[in-house]
């Protein structure tokens, strides 16, 4: 997978020195007998989510050859513009660590593979916009809300002045739901978070 490679080549160079091995698999929603969808392609916890990657086992690493499985819900992918496909990717690599012991030597498994784990992401946003209607700014999604958009405010450069995500992107071929001001800067980062998933 190109992107894949490029992702790994320009961002991760660890990976990509060690040469580790990411199966990609392609997600399609399960669905009945008349083909309409039953159900998310991939979920997390029990919520629908775009992607997520975790370690091989054993067994799979001798098997499948693989040190990582990444899975990416096939038609969500579709909607994605490169840019943003190649951005998934680097996410879900983004998870993805090489340990190393007390002396910084990487830790390797028999056989000279380096030990893999996972780490979380930097942030994870959920709630129920009644319980916000109902609580305001004491909800404690409310209190993330805003801590995420103030302690980032500053990284956030795509933003731009005021914070309006003027550039931010785009999905293709979907239909744009109008939303109050209020509830967009929320949809923007909770429209389909990757998270992360178990290490096995
Ligand atoms: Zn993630």
């Amino acid at each position: 997978m190109a992107v894949l490679n490029r992702m790994m080549a320009d961002h991760h160079r660890r990976l990509a020195a060690e040469k580790v091995r990411v199966a990609v698999l392609m997600i399609h929603p399960p669905v009945n007998k008349d083909g309409d969808k039953i159900g998310p392609a991939i979920k997390h916890a029990g919520v629908e989510v775009a992607g997520r990657i975790k370690v091989a086992t054993a067994r799979e690493r001798v098997l499948a050859e693989v040190e990582a499985i990444m899975e990416i819900d096939a038609e969500f992918w579709d909607t994605l513009v490169i840019e943003s496909q190649a951005a998934l990717i680097d996410h879900e690599l983004e998870h993805l660590v090489i340990l190393i012991d007390k002396e910084g030597v990487t830790r390797r498994h028999p056989g000279n593979l380096p030990v893999l784990a996972t780490q979380p992401d930097d942030w994870m946003l959920t709630g129920f916009r009644s319980v916000v209607d109902r609580h305001g700014a004491h909800a404690l999604e409310a209190m993330a809300i805003r801590e995420l958009y103030e302690g980032f405010q500053m990284v956030f450069e795509f933003m731009g002045d005021g914070g309006d995500a003027a550039e931010t992107p785009k999905r293709k071929n979907t239909k744009t739901k109008k939303r109050g001001a209020e509830t967009i800067r929320v949809t923007h980062f909770k429209h389909k978070l990757t998270q992360l998933a178990p290490v096995t």
